[in-house]
């Protein structure tokens, strides 16, 4: 399903705090490998498919929309998919939403403790479940890797490297924003709102593209990964209501929360065309009504 091209994704325009935005909605991209997750697996996929590979095997926390994704393409693949899931105390309980889906799609479950979770990417790690799993394709937490960037290049096409001066993105592990900033045009500017708190990704990046044209911002990450504020929670449902498109409390919607306050600060330009990445996620979306 990969071979074949990702139909024409649809630009959908908005109006927000007096500006004009275009969203890239990737989360119609496909109904289960939502979003930045279709371009990040694909390539990984086809590797892994052209090595021969029946099995993959990949990291995350229990609400991941990268775990969903994987289960999903692995189950279509007809493979075998196993993932390293962070927090041991997990395995006593119901599975969630999310894990509940994978493993329907056939997903093996191995959970660890956070600690040992935090050597996801260290090569003894590595090589230890390597051996535990000799027939498996190891994908990376968030499935980064230079695939992954390869496939996140294709999010946009050649109308959208002349339309838009600004292009918006949230970040997580920054695989995503490392292919649009590597596809982007040289006076195109990428702006990336970070899940995550801390500057650690701007160093990641810098080691991922030479190129200049970008930064993230952790400003709207609410104090960190996963966490909301009444306000953001707020933005959110008010956002829905006003546009009729889903967004979700971890990535999307602090995009667009960060993006409103940088408009009314008046941080942008009136010429400029601002594209916005819908990355997808929806499976993860956990808003309460008001
Ligand atoms: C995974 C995810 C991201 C983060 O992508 P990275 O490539 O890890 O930065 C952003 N938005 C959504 C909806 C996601 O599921």
């Amino acid at each position: 399903m990969f071979n074949t091209i990702a139909q024409e994704i649809p630009l959908q325009r908005i109006d927000f705090y007096g500006r004009e935005l275009w969203i890239k909605r990737l989360d119609l991209v496909h109904p289960h490998i939502s979003g930045n997750k279709f371009y990040k697996l694909k390539y990984n996929f086809l590797a892994a498919q052209a090595q021969g590979y029946q099995h993959v095997l990949t990291f995350g926390g229990a609400y991941s929309n990268h775990i969903a994704a994987t289960a999903f393409a692995a189950q279509l693949f007809g493979w075998k998919s196993t993932a390293i899931i962070r927090g041991e105390e997990l395995a006593e309980r119901p599975y969630n939403s999310t894990l509940a889906l994978a493993h329907e799609m056939g997903m093996q479950f191995r959970f660890v403790s956070r600690e040992m979770y935090r050597q996801k990417n260290h090569p003894e790690f590595l090589q230890f479940l390597q051996h535990e799993y000799p027939d498996a394709y190891i994908l990376p937490e968030g499935g980064t890797n230079a695939f992954a960037i390869q496939g996140c290049q294709e999010i946009l096409n050649a109308d959208d490297l002349h339309q838009f001066n600004l292009i918006c993105c949230a970040v997580g592990t920054g695989g995503t924003l490392t292919g649009l900033i590597e596809a982007s045009h040289p006076n195109q500017q990428i702006l990336g709102f970070s899940a995550l708190k801390g500057d650690f990704l701007t160093q990641e990046l810098q080691q991922l593209t030479s190129k200049k044209n970008w930064q993230i911002t952790d400003e709207f990450c609410c104090g960190g990964y996963a966490k909301t504020t009444p306000e953001l929670l707020a933005f959110i449902r008010a956002f829905e209501k006003e546009h009729a498109i889903p967004l979700e409390q971890i990535y999307t919607g602090k995009m667009l929360f960060g993006l409103s306050h940088m408009i009314q600060r008046g941080e942008f330009n009136t010429g400029e065309h601002i594209l916005i990445i819908h990355s997808g996620g929806l499976q993860g979306r956990h808003i309460a009504p008001a």
